[in-house]
């Protein structure tokens, strides 16, 4: 991008250490079988929109085996079996998540578009700690403060996007199968291979059939599971617009729901933080995985005393991230994950332009096939604006400015959404004034986007309910026992 201070030579990572299959059917009752009305989709690599395989479709008796399967090994083994036993299938996933990691990474690359040092160092080492993680809980569970005998739900019914395909599916799966419960997830239709590799790894684990099913499909096949009369829990994570409709959807009948949806997040530059250490932080808070992020930092609050100062220095940063073939290992902006994405990036910042905000976007060549956006910045931009009050989920950030730290608050929490936000400031007492005063789940304090299953991620207002990691997340998944549990 723009004027590198230097060259890099390309260093592909090979993709020889995949094996996609032409075609793929669903994971239900512990093998793979054709979809029972026959209809399937492609799946694209975003960065080349080459087909990667021809992947099925679940329709409703599809949904309706793979719940029966779910609950016929909910009542007959999973529930019954000690949690020891349990934890024992759970660690075994997580190694198996290790000792395959590669061939890992480079799937979710192909098929996500994210950089491969990302999928490399985050996504995946990220996904076998959460089964690690909550193997820990599985014969634990009368310390996770809900009674001495917490039960599992039953049969959990679990959506899941494509920003980060098998990390969600590790948040999702790891909790519930610790606490007991069976599991029917969907993966979007984007990115269903690491769901489809995750099959492959279950039957390496021995785990017994039917504990995880994988049905693929788009959004009618998510709603026709969320719907399904034998699903006790319901686990999104999405949109809001989705999450509202899944909401309304299962009002008045006795699931249980997690949703975990949009966010704005506010990332609030001090004027006596380190601004170097603030500049990787808004990058890292913002361009990581392509602004495909929930918790994403997409509102820069900058002090105006060194509002020009800090977005001088980003630009310069900007100017130097290289975007191109996600394979490439050191690539740090990869592909769009869809062009309907794209699309939805575009619309947004011409928006941003017609309202009267001023668009400066990082200077670099654009690959000629696949979806792409270069890393953009909105300054003069209005509380009022669409970019500073709507979900774009690109590498799009919109600067505000505020003078005293009461109006940095009042204008972080001016969205209606509550995931997440920053602070970037050397006094620790303002940083936890802050902290106690912002309506966001997570509060990172001069660093952004740092995950770890122990603590739990979650949000307020449209940014859902219920929260995920930790002792919190799995409360999700048990039924709480009246009787006084042990510690906690
Ligand atoms: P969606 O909310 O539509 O998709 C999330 C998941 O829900 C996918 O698996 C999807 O299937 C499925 N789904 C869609 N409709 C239904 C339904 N009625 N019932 C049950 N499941 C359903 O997100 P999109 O992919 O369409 O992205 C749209 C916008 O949502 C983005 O621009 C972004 O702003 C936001 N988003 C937020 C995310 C977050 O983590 N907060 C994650 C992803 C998107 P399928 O993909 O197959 O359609």
């Amino acid at each position: 991008m723009s004027t590198p201070v230097f060259d890099y030579a390309p260093a592909p990572e090979s993709r020889a250490v995949v094996d996609i299959a032409p075609s793929y059917g669903l994971f239900i009752d512990g093998s793979m079988r054709e979809p029972l009305d026959g209809t399937s989709f492609t799946t694209l690599s975003p960065s080349t929109e080459e087909v990667l395989s021809e992947v099925a479709e679940a329709g409703p008796a599809d949904v309706d085996a793979a719940v029966r399967a779910a609950r016929a090994a909910y009542t007959d083994t999973w529930s019954a079996m000690p949690g020891r036993e349990r934890g024992k299938y759970l660690f075994r996933l997580a190694r198996l998540i290790q000792e395959r990691a590669r061939e890992l990474a480079v799937l979710e690359t192909l098929d996500n578009g994210k950089p491969i040092r990302e999928t490399r160092d985050v996504d995946v080492p990220l996904a076998a700690a959460h089964f690690f993680y909550h193997a820990g809980w599985a014969d634990r569970l009368a310390f996770a403060g809900l009674g001495a005998h917490p039960r599992p739900y039953g049969v959990a019914a679990q959506v899941i996007p494509w920003n980060f395909p098998l990390l969600m599916l590790a948040w999702k799966i790891a909790p519930a199968l610790a606490a007991g419960n069976t599991v029917v997830l969907k993966p979007a239709e984007t990115t269903p291979l690491t769901a489809l590799a995750f099959a492959d790894l279950c039957r390496q684990a021995d785990l017994p059939p039917g504990v995880v099913n994988i049905v693929t499909g788009a959004g009618r096949t998510g709603r026709l599971l969320v719907e399904h009369p034998g699903v006790d829990k319901v686990a999104f994570t999405g949109s809001t617009e989705v999450g509202r409709q899944i909401a309304r959807a299962i009002a008045g009948t006795p699931k249980k729901a997690t949703l975990e949806l949009g966010g704005k997040a506010a990332n609030i530059v001090f004027d006596d933080a380190p601004i170097d250490q603030a500049i990787e932080g808004i990058v890292r808070g913002v361009f990581f995985n392509q602004g495909h992020v929930c918790c994403a930092g997409t509102r820069l609050l900058v002090q105006e005393s060194v509002a020009d100062e800090v977005v001088a220095a980003l630009k310069r940063r900007l100017g130097t991230l290289r975007l191109g073939d996600p394979m490439d290992k050191n690539t740090d902006i990869g592909a769009i994950n869809s062009a309907t994405q794209l699309d939805r990036i575009e619309t947004m910042s011409q928006i941003g332009e017609d309202e009267g905000a001023t668009r400066w976007s990082a200077a670099c060549t654009l690959p000629e096939r696949g979806f792409w956006f270069p890393p953009t910045v909105f300054t003069n931009v209005a509380q009022t604006h669409r970019i500073a009050r709507e979900e774009i989920f690109g590498p799009v950030l919109s600067v505000l400015t505020f003078r005293t730290p009461d109006e940095a608050l009042a204008k972080a929490n001016n969205t209606p959404f509550g995931l997440s936000a920053g602070v970037w400031t050397e006094k620790g007492s303002r940083i936890l004034w802050m902290a106690q005063r912002l309506r966001a789940g997570v509060v990172w304090a001069n660093t952004f986007n740092h995950f770890d299953p122990a603590s739990p991620f979650g949000g307020y207002k449209e940014s859902g309910y219920g929260r995920e990691g930790g002792r919190h997340g799995l409360a999700a998944y048990l039924v709480p026992d009246e009787s006084p549990g042990v510690g906690v």
